[in-house]
């Protein structure tokens, strides 16, 4: 057991007896899928826990983020960020739109609201950012943006599940927001997902859209299959009832990261900011070649020796890979603090029941590499 790999992330798993009570009512009634029971307590139980008006639950987060472009009717280009999961670009693709890539902040590695508008052009007709981390993005920067041009925001909060600004849910913001419940992330119905929106027409527009395009058996819209079933529905039941006791053990690890890294140089860590609820998702690190002397693929290496795997996350960007670097606004040079954090960013392995002696020991390897 001690020396099994320590991974990057592990998916929380409730105790066993928990899910088979669900499991034995799922088999008693025989509903597996289509709005079940379980489906309709989780999307009240999380529109409560959030903070949120309405949600419409998905089978995982990539079709939620292609559904809510449809809903929204977005063509032509689309402004967003190369520092990403590639699914925040492939489903602009999936739906026939140009992504247009922009720079980052370096502060909180979103999408940089003073490149925005030199990016835009008469083909524009949404943003969509992500809130990478977790880490909130300028959001009222980008409303003012939307509204001067008459844009629409979506905002990819794959990493912002149970995150707050000043008390705020920030999934509140924007026309939409999408959550992922994939396995790897704080909370997951093994897969999963979601869009936030803030009104009931909507809501029931997205719910057509996710079933065949289906509304009380007559066919409104083009729709596609999208649905959560009644398994994934359970596992996020259960999900919630350990969620704040797991942000707690991640925030705890957190801290304990910041306060062994901070002051080495040339190793950058991201403080909490203030009034945000974080919700300690990943734990980034940036590794500065010239001040730490080594890097970030050597101290990778160094730590994957020692049995334990970050990731390189976000690298390469998604405006470096094949598919994407054709594009005008992929081109080498245009996004500089991108293309410099892609080269110096690791996350280091957090999630709730890691052990602080795993902790320590990633501490001390890297700081035995210092140079
Ligand atoms: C995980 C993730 C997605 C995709 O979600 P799935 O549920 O895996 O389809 C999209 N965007 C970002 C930023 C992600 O991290």
């Amino acid at each position: 057991m001690k020396n099994k790999p320590i991974l990057v992330t592990q998916p929380f798993l409730p105790p066993l007896e928990e899910f088979q009570e669900y499991l034995k009512e799922i088999w008693d009634s025989k509903w597996l899928t289509n709005n079940g029971k379980f489906h309709q307590e989780l999307e009240k139980a999380l529109c409560e826990y959030l903070g949120v008006k309405y949600i419409s639950l998905f089978s995982n987060g990539t079709l939620a983020l292609i559904t809510a472009l449809q809903e929204l009717k977005i063509t032509g280009e689309v402004i967003t960020t190369p520092f990403s999961f590639v699914a925040t670009t492939h489903a602009l693709w999936w739906n026939n739109i140009k992504p247009v890539f922009v720079d980052i902040e370096s502060k909180t590695m979103n999408l940089d609201p003073e490149k925005i508008e030199a990016a835009i052009t008469p083909k524009t007709t949404a943003i969509m950012p992500v809130h990478v981390y977790g880490n909130p993005c300028n959001i009222d920067a980008i409303q003012k943006i939307a509204k001067t041009y008459g844009l629409k925001v979506i905002y990819d909060a794959a990493h912002a599940f149970g995150v707050k600004k000043n008390n705020i849910s920030i999934l509140n913001y924007g026309d939409l927001s999408i959550l992922s419940f994939h396995a790897t992330k704080v909370f997951h119905t093994f897969e999963g997902g979601a869009i936030v929106c803030h009104d009931e027409l909507t809501k029931n527009r997205i719910d057509n859209l996710k079933n065949f395009g289906f509304e009380n058996g007559e066919v409104v819209s083009p729709g596609i299959n999208a649905k959560m079933n009644e398994l994934q529905a359970a596992m996020g039941l259960l999900q919630l009832k350990y969620i704040d006791t797991a942000i707690l053990k991640r925030k705890e690890i957190a801290e304990t990261y910041i306060r062994e890294l901070k002051n080495i140089n040339g190793i950058s860590v991201i403080d909490d900011i203030a009034d945000v609820r974080h919700s300690y998702s990943y734990f980034p690190i940036l590794i500065d070649k010239e001040e730490f002397g080594k890097t970030r693929d050597e101290v990778f290496n160094e730590l994957a020796a020692h049995q334990i795997h970050g990731r390189k996350y976000f690298y390469p960007l998604i405006s470096q890979f094949p598919t994407y670097k054709g594009l005008d606004s992929a081109r080498p040079g245009l996004m500089p603090i991108a293309e410099k954090i892609a080269e110096e960013v690791l996350c280091l392995p957090i999630f709730p029941d890691i052990g602080f002696e795993i902790i320590q020991k990633i501490c001390k390897i890297i700081k035995e590499n210092k140079q």
